[in-house]
């Protein structure tokens, strides 16, 4: 099938998080982790890629050659239209890397124009008048103000993206986009037409994102957040660019033995994880511990566990025990004693047998796909708004993966996923 849509995201759950978005509509989205070394297999039944660089707070120029290289595979591979995702709250340094990578993939493939859209009505993210909130309030208002590694200060899009680029920034207001398509085509150009080329689009609902979907779909280049990129599917059936998807005939059953790994220490990893240990063999780590002995004494435990069993390998723990970890270690090397032992962990279960895994974590999830030598993901049924369960293979083994981030999913999680694949 003739490739659609190339994507190039900035970080690895994010781009996760898009290819369950765009996955909803059952056309076929595949997933790399970093620009592929070979060219695509032509029998690649996906229409949709999507790339996971890791280029968020990279130096701008660094960004801008991972996503050169990224858009360069995606049109070898035959797309020809492109979208840039980056963070729902416009993550981006004080320098910022999604103006200069949107200017280079403007220049690259001939947009005269592009849009803006992070808005995710569905998780509280809009954008009204150029501003974007979280929930109810300022972005520069919300917990993202003091972001260790992007804090964002300043609310508003046009002021925020200026400086980023060469071109003019301009807005396409809720007023244009609440008259529809129509009016908001218009309105791009006429934008166009006074020499402006970076369009924020203000995005408060679902509705108004079909609106923009509807109106920008022609574009070689969008960018914004999962949420828009998600409207796309159906218009490129509609327009007789895909074919509808039958039932997912193309996703594999995977069986074998089953476990969960988790390295996050979010408040919501906190609450899965002690449910799900609650009810299955579960064995919790500690960073101190391993930075003396290593992994060894864990995958002696898990080789003595059934396959079949649900069981748990965890270092997640409260921010009492996460400091007191960091004070000893350093946070850097506690971070990686930790993705070091469940990376030690994913590998042994691997080799006695484990096919699903469920891993709780960014970092943690980028760890094991490495340790696993996973750079190819096939996008399976969603089991929490944006953790989609994946396929992969590993030795010529097919794998499934469920990769969460933080905050997301239900306290149920982990036994949710679980009887999602069991269901898919
Ligand atoms: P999230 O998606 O919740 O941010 P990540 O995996 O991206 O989760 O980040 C969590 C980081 O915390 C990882 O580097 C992990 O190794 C580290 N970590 C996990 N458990 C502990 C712990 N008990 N003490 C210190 N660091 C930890």
């Amino acid at each position: 099938m003739a490739l659609v849509l190339g994507c190039i995201a900035d970080d690895f759950t994010g781009a996760t998080d898009l290819a369950a978005l765009l996955s909803r509509s059952g056309l076929p989205v595949s997933l790399r982790i970093g620009v592929p070394k070979s060219k695509r297999d032509e029998s690649d039944p996906a229409v949709i890629e999507v790339i996971a660089l890791k280029c968020r707070t990279a130096p701008v120029q660094a960004a801008i050659e991972q996503a050169r290289e990224a858009l360069t595979w995606l049109k070898e591979a035959g797309a020809t239209r492109f979208f840039w995702k980056y963070c729902s709250t416009f993550d981006s340094t004080s320098e910022g890397n999604i103006g200069p990578i949107a200017e280079m993939l403007m220049a690259q493939t001939n947009a005269r124009q592009t849009i803006y859209c992070p808005a995710f009505p569905e998780n509280g993210r809009s954008v009204f008048m150029g501003h974007l909130f979280v929930g109810e309030q300022l972005l520069s208002d919300s917990p993202m103000k003091d972001h260790p590694l992007t804090p964002m200060r300043d609310s508003n899009l046009v002021r925020l993206l200026s400086p980023q680029v060469r071109g003019t920034v301009g807005l396409a207001n809720r007023n244009v986009i609440s008259k529809g398509s129509a009016a908001l085509q218009a309105r791009l150009q006429q934008l166009q037409e006074t020499g402006v080329s970076h369009v924020i689009v203000d995005a408060i609902s679902d509705d108004d994102l079909r609106t923009i979907a509807a109106a920008a779909v022609d574009m070689p280049l969008l960018t914004g957040g999962s949420a828009i990129a998600g409207q796309l599917p159906h218009l490129y059936i509609e327009h007789g660019l895909a074919a509808p998807p039958n039932a997912r005939a193309h996703l594999p059953n995977v069986e074998g033995g089953q476990i969960v790994l988790s390295g996050s220490c979010s408040a919501m990893t906190r609450r899965q994880v002690a449910s799900y240990a609650a009810r299955s063999s579960s064995l919790k780590l500690d960073p101190i511990n391993l930075s003396k002995q290593g992994a060894a004494a864990a995958c002696l435990w898990l080789r003595q566990q059934p396959a079949d069993a649900a069981k748990i390998v965890y270092a997640t723990a409260e921010p009492g025990d996460v400091r007191h970890a960091q004070e000893q270690l350093g946070r850097d090397e506690a971070g990686h004693v930790v993705e070091q032992a469940l990376s030690d962990v994913a590998r042994e279960a691997f080799m006695h047998g484990t096919r699903r895994f469920v891993v709780a974590g960014g970092e943690t999830s980028g760890a094991i796909t490495q340790a696993l030598g996973v750079t190819h993901l096939t996008i399976g049924p969603e089991i929490a708004p944006g953790v989609p369960w994946t396929f992969a293979e590993v030795e010529g083994e097919t794998i499934a993966l469920a990769l969460k981030s933080g905050n997301f999913g239900g306290e149920d999680f982990f036994t949710d996923a679980f009887s999602r694949l069991g269901a898919a």
